[in-house]
């Protein structure tokens, strides 16, 4: 079986961005801004937009499984304020639920979560647990940097996320650590801001102990963990001036990194930094990177076959495409059935 870990539903019927703009537009209008206001789409409109693209894709690249999330860079937390940010990501989340309910044998979900800049993410608790204990929701993306760009809130490991963390815990759920659209004009959002939030993260990880404190809490830093594998060396050197242990020992029984990296040398690299335990396999497919490679003939996106290429053990390979997921997102057993 294979599990790609990081999907958003890009290709979502257009009713979902109008009710979007009309939630921005009505922030001008006091009296209306309190409103949630509906959204109406048909279980046709979905299976159509799944079935054209994230499913037709899923079917002629060989993937099973898509744990699935609402779009990232439609996130937005910068906009409005946590009542908008609450509404907001509950039409999104109630729509990855509709997804997973019509296709329970190819979507997982993974919520979004209600941030606002400035507000602790105790506020985002209730939403994580509706969709975790109502939904059957595994895991959640955590924005670090809801302002978008300008980072004004406390480093991911600031006391200011525990209570947030405290619950990822007692619902044994993992973080992907995903930021959301930049609204910083000097950060491209899927070309800079992402990966600037991965290597960001993970740097925040190594100046603290976090996981001492936590020690059950698991992250997923995507695409690929940005710069961190190809600055394998800064890291560990930074680290041991900072008389932090190995990082191995320091993160890797927390931190996970996921294969959405869109060329050969790049896997390879990832592979020979990273401990094949701590990768899971994932395209980010349909979104970010859209386009052929003229250099292969394949989608960027297509990473199931950079993978192959890299001739693994059938146990690793399989770690990389099954048991990984398995183990990170501890729930995903409730919902699809080991393959073996
Ligand atoms: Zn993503």
């Amino acid at each position: 079986m294979i599990i790609d870990c990081h999907g958003h539903y890009t290709t979502a019927p257009k009713e979902l961005e109008a009710y979007r703009q009309k939630q921005i537009a009505d922030l001008k209008e006091p009296s209306h801004a309190r409103a949630k206001g509906t959204l109406s789409i048909s279980d046709d409109q979905i299976r159509e937009s799944i079935e054209r693209a994230q499913l037709k894709l899923q079917r002629e690249r060989g993937t099973d499984v898509t744990i699935f999330s609402p779009r990232a860079a439609g996130m937005g937390h910068h906009i409005g304020d946590v009542t908008t940010s609450l509404h907001w990501s509950q039409e999104c989340n109630d729509l990855i639920h509709r997804v997973c309910t019509l296709f329970p044998k190819s979507f997982v979900g993974v919520c979004q979560l209600p941030q606002t800049p400035g507000v602790p993410p105790t506020s985002c608790i209730p939403e994580l647990e509706r969709c975790v204990k109502e939904y059957g929701f595994i895991g959640c993306n955590l924005n670090p940097d809801p302002s978008g760009g300008y980072w004004k809130d406390p480093p991911l490991t600031d006391k200011w996320w525990y209570p947030f963390y405290e619950k990822l815990v007692e619902l044994d759920v993992p973080a992907m650590v995903h930021v959301s659209m930049s609204c910083n004009p000097n950060f491209h959002t899927t070309g800079g801001h992402y990966i600037n939030g991965d290597t960001t993260a993970f740097m925040q990880l190594i100046t603290a102990d976090l996981f001492k404190d936590f020690p059950s809490l698991k992250f997923i830093i995507p695409h690929g963990g940005g710069a961190v594998p190809y600055h394998w060396g800064r890291y560990r050197g930074i680290a041991q001036d900072l008389k932090k242990p190995l990082l191995k020992d320091h993160l890797l029984n927390n931190v996970f990194f996921d294969t959405c990296v869109y060329h050969q040398p790049g896997i390879d690299l990832l592979f020979k930094v990273i401990p094949v335990d701590n990768i899971l396999f994932a395209s980010e497919m349909v979104g970010a990177v859209r386009g052929i490679d003229p250099e292969t003939g394949s989608y960027y996106d297509d990473t199931k076959r950079y993978v192959e290429a890299l001739k693994l053990s059938p146990e690793d390979r399989s770690k990389v495409f099954e048991g990984n997921a398995r183990r990170v997102y501890s729930r995903l057993k409730n919902k699809i059935p080991a393959s073996r």
